[in-house]
């Protein structure tokens, strides 16, 4: 089957009561047989029905041999690095999410494990920063805010994580991660962590992140549509320097990212005002369909500053190195009529003045 006739199907078999929607289970523990006889769930954070359903639907459209659903993003991201051992080296892109460096540079480190960061859509940096202890490479499918596009044939992935706040998602109602392994001695591993360290989603997230998948092809598609119109439309604008987009023929990967994406590059788009660090702020400030706030792929528009907002949390030499520069302006394209999209944009330059 499909992509999208799957998500609506795998993981949404109906219950014993013929339910169409199958119900949320809220409940913490679960009867046993028997003293040391174990039904199929005991106590929720082991294991929840709600959550395996979900679980099956991502490993179904991943292809994975298991997956597991998180509270958020960067609990996925922390039970990642937990198979890493004191002393392990990390490869990653250097415009990864400020949430992943924080957690590699402030956390990761305590626990002796050093990263190298590199630009991620080269794939030869990449080959060259590995050394005898690197136990991970980690690169975000599109980089952000740079949008820049890693070589994924090159790089293997056994493990895939998600933000499902974001696209899967895609209500801005529902925080929450996953990981999908490859294998499943992979699977078991992170399953092991998971369970120890205990970051799992609750029922009631698991639900509203389950519905929010079924739609995700419609709304990413939708979504792609009007960001490329929104991209092209910026980059014939005065006030813009430059716009990022992988959907872009001026990208400087745009043949490999439809080699990997085919027609649909995403909601996100960067762009660069002509001026300084506080006409991007007054740009970020006048818009208003687009929200001024952090987090993006839900139905409704945001907008922000990566060097004051997303990625605060880089030391500023490191933010300067990657290309993260404060005239930098993001956008997440939400799933209003792009027409009134560009009309607000095209309000908010005129109103921020740049050069
Ligand atoms: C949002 C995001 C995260 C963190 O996810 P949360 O769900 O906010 O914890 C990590 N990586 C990327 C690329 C993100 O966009």
């Amino acid at each position: 089957m499909k992509f999208r006739t799957r998500a609506i199907h795998i993981g949404s078999e109906p219950d014993s009561t013929g339910a169409v929607v199958p119900p949320i289970y809220l409940s913490t523990t679960f009867v046993q047989p028997g003293p040391g006889d174990w039904g199929a769930f005991d106590y929720s954070r082991s294991g929840n029905p709600t959550r395996a359903r979900v679980e099956k639907t991502i490993a179904d459209l991943e292809g994975a041999a298991g997956s597991l659903a998180f509270s958020s993003g960067m609990a996925a991201t922390h039970c990642a690095m937990g198979l890493l051992e004191s002393g392990s080296h990390v490869v990653a892109g250097c415009d990864m999410y400020g949430g992943t460096y924080r957690l590699l540079h402030k956390i990761c480190n305590r626990n002796n494990i050093t990263v190298t960061l590199v630009h991620a859509d080269d794939a030869a940096a990449i080959a060259e920063a590995i050394r005898p202890e690197t136990k991970m490479v980690w690169v975000e499918s599109i980089g952000n805010p740079l949008m820049s596009v890693p070589d994924l044939e090159q790089i293997s992935a056994d493990i895939v994580m998600h933000s499902a706040t974001k696209y899967f998602g895609g209500h801005s109602d529902c925080l929450a991660g996953a990981l999908s392994a490859k294998t499943p001695e992979l699977h078991r591993q992170l399953y092991f962590i998971q369970n120890a360290t205990g970051g799992v989603i609750g029922g009631l997230e698991a639900f509203l992140l389950h519905r929010g998948i079924k739609t995700m092809e419609l709304r990413v598609r939708e979504q792609s549509k009007s960001a490329l119109a929104i991209a092209q439309w910026l980059e014939s604008h005065r006030s813009v320097a430059r716009v990022l987009y992988p959907g872009l023929a001026s990208h400087p990967h745009h043949q490999r990212a439809v080699r990997l994406m085919g027609d649909q590059f995403g909601g996100m788009v960067t762009f660069d005002v002509r001026g300084d660090i506080e006409t991007a702020k007054r740009v970020c400030k006048a818009t208003e369909l687009f929200g001024l706030a952090v987090s993006c792929g839900a139905v409704e528009s945001l907008i922000e500053q990566p060097a004051t907002m997303s990625h605060a949390s880089y030391d500023p030499a490191a933010r300067a190195q990657a290309g993260i520069c404060d005239t930098l302006v993001r956008i997440s394209v939400g799933l209003e009529d792009p027409e009134d999209l560009i009309a607000d944009l095209d309000r908010a330059l005129g109103i921020a003045g740049g050069a």
